[in-house]
């Protein structure tokens, strides 16, 4: 499934630029000047209207959603893979989705006071991801223990429709919709309507040292090599975040990253270490040091198929780096950011789940277990690269660099 394709003026000298929707460091091909698009909640798109209309039209939000469902049972965790959008209004003689026609289309942003009549959605994002999880839960049948799910590209997607006398055009299609125009859209008021907020566009400047910062065109963590900083977009504007790196990379290593995260676990004792082989039930009595060692969940920072973010995240939250990790920044080879944290904090239960053991009693303790992200940061670990792999050295992970490769396509 093709990512989207979004048309983009550049923010200093207006010429026009194409994007996949996943990209968020955007350099101008014209004055060079380099952007980074943060959206204040979500990313909203509209699609075109063909012709070009003057005015009158009515923009209808249809949620969207492109990643991965997991439903965990008590023999294992399932996962589908969907790319699906829904109306995100009441109203019943509008489609209810866009089907897969965005993905032949050129969308826009959504700017703050564009024109037009932009209807509120009546549903949160939060919902409509439900409701597409229900949906694809009744095709695989019986509930699960526990399901999560895990974003490669979601937001809004605003599609034009005109009245037409007492009917309604599809203005993407410029095709009349059958029957009347729903009184809702008739009633609407001529203003008032404006989009308030939408995409804005940061200087990719260090905020502290207004050093350029570094990073992939998806990276959603840039870097100043400067003052040795890391940032994330949060609210609207770049934030620090902690960037570490794992020791015992060579030369040549290969850095891929992680989100440490620290959270605070009800339910269950899982302060230390210790605490994470007891509920596992590990066959070895962990070693008297695992018990000074606070329970953190490390969990990949990128896209990769659900399998292996799956066995990732077990193995290196079970067995992080040994040497530690100490606040540095990656070397020029390294993956970027692109699973946001929010996303992995959507996975912790769901990684928990694979320790828990007897399996049996994993139904009644997963009920009971509440964790509640309190702190992350980044952390790189070096990976060497053979032939078809990036192997962790002193581990038996290794990652398909095609799979990798692959990261669009979680
Ligand atoms: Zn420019
Ligand atoms: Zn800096």
């Amino acid at each position: 499934m093709p990512a989207l394709r979004v048309e983009i003026a550049c923010p200093q000298c207006g010429a026009p630029a194409e994007l996949e929707e996943t990209d968020r460091l955007f350099q101008c091909p014209f004055c060079r000047v380099r952007s980074f698009l943060a959206g204040p909640e979500g990313f909203r798109y509209v699609l075109p209207a063909k012709p070009p209309r003057r005015g009158g039209l009515i923009y209808v939000p249809y949620w969207r959603f492109k990643g991965l469902f997991f439903f965990c049972r008590p023999n294992g965790v399932d996962h589908r893979f969907v790319d699906v959008n829904e109306i995100a209004v009441d109203l019943p003689a509008l489609p209810r989705t866009l089907g897969l026609r965005p993905q032949g289309l050129k969308l826009r942003f959504l700017t703050p006071h564009a024109k037009g009549r932009y209807l509120p959605p009546a549903v949160s994002f939060g919902q409509a991801v439900r409701a597409f999880q229900e949906r694809s839960l009744r095709a695989i049948g019986r509930p699960p223990l526990y399901s999560a799910h895990l974003g490669e590209a979601a937001g809004l997607l605003y599609a034009p429709y005109a009245l037409a006398g007492d009917g309604l055009v599809d203005a993407v299609l410029d095709r009349p919709l059958p029957g009347k125009a729903p009184p809702a859209l008739l009633e609407l008021p001529a203003a008032g309507l404006e989009p308030q907020a939408g995409i804005s566009f940061l200087a990719a400047l260090c905020p502290d040292c207004g050093w350029d910062l570094e990073g992939a065109p998806q990276a959603l963590a840039l870097h100043c090599r400067n003052c040795e900083s890391s940032w994330i977009p949060s609210g609207g504007r770049l934030t620090r975040v902690e960037s570490c790196c794992a020791a015992g990379g060579d030369a040549g290593a290969f850095f891929l990253p992680f989100w440490e995260i620290g959270c605070a676990v009800g339910g269950i004792e899982l302060k230390t270490r210790g605490d994470l082989a007891r509920a596992a039930n590990l066959p070895v009595v962990p070693p008297p040091q695992w018990e000074e060692e606070a329970f953190r969940f490390l969990v990949p920072a990128f896209k990769v198929r659900a399998a292996n973010f799956l066995q990732l995240a077990g193995a290196l939250t079970l067995q992080p780096p040994a040497g530690g990790l100490s606040p540095a920044l990656p070397g020029p080879r390294h993956h970027p950011v692109t699973l946001p944290v929010e996303e992995a904090c959507e996975s912790l239960k769901l990684i928990l789940a694979g320790f828990l053991r007897p399996r049996r009693e994993m139904a009644a303790r997963l009920a009971a277990i509440d964790v509640h992200p309190e702190r992350f940061r980044l952390a790189y670990l070096p990976f060497r690269e053979t032939t078809h792999d990036w192997v962790l050295p002193g581990s038996s992970l290794s990652i398909n660099r095609n799979v990798l490769g692959l990261s669009e396509n979680l």
